[in-house]
Order: C-alpha cells, then sequence, then structure tokens
C-alpha cells in the first residue's frame, strides 16, 4: 500500500503504517490536549493498545493462514482497521472458515484476559457507563468486545462474510457464492446507513460507507482474478505495438503517440538481445513536453520500475504488480526471442471481459474455495 511505511516485522511479517494512522494519532493527541497533557497521552495511549489488539487479530488470520501454505505479505494499520494481504485465501472452504475465525477469537481471548484482570482486582461494573469512563482495561476489554462482534457480522468485507461465502461455496460455484456474501454485505450496509441517519451518528455512516464500497470491490475482485486463473501473460498480451529505444529522441515518441492509438512504448536497451529497460508512459512523455524537456532523450523519462515480464508469468501476479507500481503497461521479453508482447491495462480489462463472456457458465475448473484476495480487517465499530 503506498503511503505506508514499514515499522516493525514479527514472524517475518511486516508490519506497516499507513500515514493516515499517524494523522489520526496527531489529531487524538491534539483533541485530547484541551483537556490536559495527561489527558491526551491516555487517548493516544488507548488507541495504540487497541491497535495493538487489531494487531494480534491480523496475526491470528495470518499464523492460521500459514499452517494451510499461504503467505502473507503484510499488515497494514490505517485509522480504520488493520489489513492483513494474504497472497490467496486457503483451497479449502472449511480451512478459509478456520482463517476466517482465527481473527475474531484472538480478541475473544484478549477480552477473556482483561476481564480476568478486573476480576482479580475486583473492579468489575460493566452496567455502570461511568466505569468505562474511568477505567483504562474496561474500555479495551469493550473495545475487543466490540471488534469481535462486528467481525462476525456475516456479510462482506467482515470475517463473518468470509465464513458466509466459505458455507455458500461449498454448495455454490465460488464467484456466486462471494456475489451473495457481497450483496448481503450491503445490505447490511444499506442497515448501517439508515441507522447512521437516525440516531444520528457520522461514524456509522462512515462504516457504512466503507463496507457498501469494500463489498462490492471484494466482488469484483473475485470475479477479476477468476478470470486470470491459470492464464498465461502470452495469452493476454499485445503483439502488434511499436516500440522505441532509450537513446531515441523524444521528438519520436511525440510522433509514434501522435500517429497510432498506442499511448505507452516499452523502451528497448542498446542491443536487442537485452531486455527492455522499461515503460515510456503518455503521462511521463506530456510531462517532459511540458516541462520543455524536448531535447532529451526517451531512456531519460522511462519508468523502469515497469520492466519486463516473461510470457510463461501468471496474467494475475502480472497484473497485481502493475496496479501496486502503478505502471500502465509492462514489456513481455522472452531470452533469445528479444521484445516479444506487451500487457496494458487497457487490453487486460479487455481480455478479462472476453473471457468473462466466453465463461458465464461455471467453470468445473474452479473448484470451490477458488483464487481470491484475501483482506481482512480488525475494526473498531461506532465509538
Ligand atoms: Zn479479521
Amino acid at each position: 500500500m503506498r503511503w505506508s511505511w514499514k515499522v516493525a516485522s514479527v514472524a517475518g511479517i511486516p508490519i506497516r503504517i499507513h500515514v493516515t494512522f499517524f494523522l489520526l494519532l496527531v489529531w487524538l493527541f491534539w483533541a485530547g490536549a484541551a483537556r490536559g497533557l495527561a489527558h491526551a497521552a491516555e487517548g493516544v495511549g488507548f488507541i495504540l493498545a487497541a491497535f495493538a489488539c487489531v494487531v494480534l487479530h491480523e496475526f491470528g488470520h495470518a499464523l492460521t493462514g500459514r499452517r494451510y501454505g499461504v503467505v502473507t505479505r503484510d499488515i497494514t494499520l490505517l485509522p480504520i482497521g488493520g489489513v492483513a494481504r494474504l497472497d490467496r485465501i486457503p483451497r479449502r472452504p472449511s480451512q478459509e472458515v478456520a482463517v476466517a475465525l482465527a481473527g475474531p477469537l484472538v480478541n475473544v481471548v484478549i477480552a477473556g484476559a482483561l476481564f480476568l484482570v478486573m476480576r482479580l482486582s475486583g473492579d468489575v461494573h460493566l452496567r455502570d457507563p461511568g466505569f468505562f469512563e474511568r477505567s483504562f482495561i474496561a474500555r479495551l476489554f469493550a473495545f475487543n468486545v466490540g471488534v469481535t462482534a462486528f467481525n462476525l457480522i456475516p456479510a462482506f468485507p467482515m470475517d463473518g462474510g468470509r465464513v458466509l461465502r466459505a458455507l455458500l461455496a461449498t454448495r455454490l460455484e465460488y464467484v456466486r457464492a462471494t456475489r451473495v456474501a457481497a450483496t448481503v454485505g450491503q445490505a447490511v450496509a444499506l442497515l448501517f446507513g439508515f441507522a447512521g441517519l437516525f440516531v444520528p451518528n457520522p461514524i456509522l455512516l462512515l462504516i457504512a460507507l466503507f463496507v457498501f464500497i469494500a463489498a462490492g470491490q471484494e466482488s469484483a475482485f473475485v470475479r477479476m482474478r477468476t478470470v486470470f486463473e491459470g492464464v498465461p501473460v502470452s495469452r493476454a498480451m499485445i503483439t502488434d505495438f511499436r516500440a522505441l529505444r532509450a537513446d531515441d529522441p523524444i521528438s519520436r515518441a511525440v510522433e509514434l503517440l501522435l500517429d497510432g492509438h498506442q499511448q505507452d512504448f516499452p523502451v528497448l536497451a542498446g542491443s536487442d538481445g537485452e531486455p527492455p529497460v522499461g515503460i515510456l508512459a503518455r503521462a511521463d512523455l506530456l510531462k517532459a513536453i511540458a516541462g520543455g524537456r524536448t531535447d532529451t532523450r526517451v531512456g531519460e523519462v522511462t519508468r523502469r520500475i515497469c520492466g519486463a515480464v516473461r510470457p510463461e508469468e501468471m496474467l494475475e501476479d502480472v497484473f497485481r504488480r502493475m496496479q501496486e507500481s502503478g505502471c500502465p503497461a509492462v514489456p513481455v521479453f522472452e531470452p533469445g526471442r528479444g521484445l516479444v508482447g506487451m500487457v496494458t491495462l487497457e487490453n487486460v480489462g479487455e481480455f478479462a471481459m472476453v473471457e468473462a463472456a466466453l465463461h458465464r457458465a461455471p467453470r468445473s475448473d474452479a473448484p470451490s474455495g477458488g483464487p481470491g484476495g484475501y483482506e481482512t480487517r480488525g475494526y473498531e465499530p461506532g465509538r
């Protein structure tokens, strides 16, 4: 995720913090400082403790996933919760259920431990709102109960939605199961939205919006991934295109841009046997011209991060890397044959549409528990 920094690495999983999370801390401190420095520090301390619980929740997913051979790329903290990026979801529905439930289970354990602490110290007054005001532990207890309850709502993007999908996937085709779970998610979001309007509570409205968007995204994402599953780059790449050389003048690029339908160009190194050095994106070309750099060489405005991929690589992986790195296109290079094609976001989108149209019928080779991004959220509900 862009705008996030790695702050630690636990059990080989990087923990990243998004810049907006720092902003939340600063804002909380600033808002609390009006009632004194100690008050502000306590507020920030509580958020840090709460998010430590969220990180543990995400580790519940990640470490359970690891038992089934699923790699977690990282865990990112956002003001709205945590996100564990699991490479894939486990194949078997029973394993997906286990991975999904492991997160909330962590919060149940934490809540249990905190309750025990309160019991042992003889300070338990759960019916007294003032108790939560003065007791840090009681607030953390309530937070963990809330996270558990929220995540068990059987709707995407909450963990309960994953359980629902896994259960549906034992009966339905995977994409269908996801769509049903996502629709339930959006219905729940509408309920939250109405509740948020009537109460009225802006945080509830925000959650409703977030759930609604995330549920739709999940559904589209799974559909996309299903279309790409097992498809090599060579099947989706463009083979009719123009390329540039790193030492071409930029005017050459302008010529090609103006006379064709192509917007982004693979850039070749000196000799043909070498892999292309990257992509000249239209946006970069226009920026260079607007900046008065009309006598520069193509190589100087080439996006080298958009390096060559192999024709046998999986489209799914390449597409994900393109999205993450913001590359509009990547060249396809085959050692011995040179530049054989290029993949653009546009042509991948078209490929997906054609494939989806061709494969409307349920696919027998996509068993339940098929592909799917697994983003999961530990969440602080209405507080
Ligand atoms: Zn979760």
